[in-house]
């Protein structure tokens, strides 16, 4: 079919890959392209023999559009699938407008400097990609992604309008340290250490970090605390749901990563801003980033499952009804089949099918567009055949 671009090649980019080569009717070729050349050798020489799909590799830094452009005409890939970090989402895009090629993400773009994200940044490249021709599919990861998904799926086929929509993440792995984060440590402590937030009858509630915490008892994980946090696809969401209410973003924390968190946040070490040490220029939260367990090193010791999706409660025929989908992923699993933890398994294989909806032309849509923009069905089929098969109840158990 054709030829995809992956730029960057850590834990999540290593799921895509292995994905894309089980996919080789789809991806004929992939070129992975990422900072540290010699992680995509090493991949290259891992999957090539075992699979169809032609691999080559190359050197770039995503953060020089001039490099990415270049690459891009050499290489001359259907789309690039963007997996490296949401600081170079914008130059990416910029290349991919250039070159006109479709692009797909799995996180929206942060400054480097600010821990702030929202989609503004790229909405405000709609009319670009539009003129273009080129589609953005963007947050094509689980969660963004899998959700506004199901999301969309629900709308479509459960209810004439949703009100309500309690998104719950739940990681019950156990990967025996202490403190450790299950992808990039960076990008996820700068999320859980912001300000929560959720969205009430057409504005945003600002909550401390963690101020709000609700217990709920998971299928195949058990009791969990669970913090509500603000996440990207909140913003999109109230904005592509007919008749929302209220919508809130719930994540599983142990009291151990907690403690850890807080006591590294009260010693200065999440912060973002420079500091000079032995006469260097040094970012705390980036220093953390080296001393801590590689998220990439946690699949072979990783136990348990996640289980993660949407709770819904609208009307249906001038009735009242919930309904819940969600996955549950075995990170055991996860790890004999592509040498990854369920974390960045559950992000990778939602990336793979973003990139395959729009290569081949299921998804074609010119313009920037979240995933709960997209027909759902196709991607929903995708996830049962491609390793997240999804589950619903017609009766959950709803979150007070
Ligand atoms: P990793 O840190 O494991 O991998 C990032 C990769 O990007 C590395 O290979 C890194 O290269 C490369 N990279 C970083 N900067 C550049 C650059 N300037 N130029 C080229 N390559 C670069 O991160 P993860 O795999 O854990 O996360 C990947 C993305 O997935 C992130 O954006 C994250 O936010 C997102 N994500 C989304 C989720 C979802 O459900 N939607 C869930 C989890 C993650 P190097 O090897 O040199 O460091």
């Amino acid at each position: 079919m054709g030829k995809a671009l992956i730029i960057g090649c850590g834990g999540v980019a290593s799921v895509a890959i292995h994905k894309c080569c089980q996919n080789s009717e789809v991806f004929e070729e992939i070129c992975i392209a990422s900072r540290t050349v010699s992680k995509c050798d090493v991949l290259k020489e891992k999957l090539q023999g075992t699979t169809k799909t032609k691999i080559t590799t190359a050197q770039v830094d995503a953060d020089k559009v001039e490099e990415l452009i270049a690459l891009i005409e050499k290489e001359k890939p259907d789309v690039v699938l963007n997996l490296a970090l949401p600081y170079q989402d914008l130059t990416i895009m910029d290349a991919c407008l250039a070159t006109k090629t479709h692009y797909i993400d799995t996180a929206n773009y942060e400054p480097e400097d600010t821990a702030k994200f929202e989609y503004s940044w790229q909405w405000a490249y709609r009319e670009k990609f539009e003129k273009a021709g080129i589609t953005a599919l963007l947050g094509s990861g689980f969660d963004p992604g899998v959700t506004g998904v199901f999301c969309a799926y629900a709308l479509k086929h459960e209810f004439d309008e949703i009100n309500y929509i309690d998104i719950l993440d739940c990681n019950g792995g156990d990967h025996g340290y202490p403190f450790a984060t299950n992808f990039n440590p960076e990008i996820n402590i700068r999320e859980v250490s912001a300000k929560g937030s959720y969205w009430e009858d057409g504005h945003w509630v600002e909550t401390e970090p963690m101020e709000i915490k609700r217990v709920y008892n998971f299928e195949e994980v058990g009791e969990k605390d669970m913090y509500l946090l603000h996440h990207e696809e909140i913003e999109s969401l109230a904005l592509n749901m007919p008749g929302i209410k209220r919508i809130r973003f719930f994540m599983t924390f142990g009291q151990s990563y907690l403690t850890h968190l807080k006591c590294l946040e009260n010693v200065g070490m999440t912060s973002i801003e420079p500091i000079l040490f032995e006469g260097k220029e040094i970012v705390p939260l980036q220093f953390l980033k080296a001393v801590l367990p590689d998220p990439a090193s946690l699949g072979p010791r990783t136990k348990g499952k996640t289980n993660i999706g949407c709770i819904f409660q609208g009307k249906k025929d001038g009735k009242e009804k919930t309904y819940y989908l969600y996955n549950i992923c075995d990170h055991e699993s996860c790890y004999k089949e592509v040498g990854s933890q369920a974390v960045a398994y559950t992000t990778g294989v939602p990336a793979m099918i973003g990139a395959m909806m729009v290569m081949t032309g299921k998804w074609n849509k010119p313009g920037v567009h979240n995933i709960e923009e997209f027909d759902p069905d196709p991607f929903m089929d995708a996830l049962n055949t491609w390793g997240l098969p999804w589950r619903e109840s017609h009766k959950p158990v709803l979150v007070d």
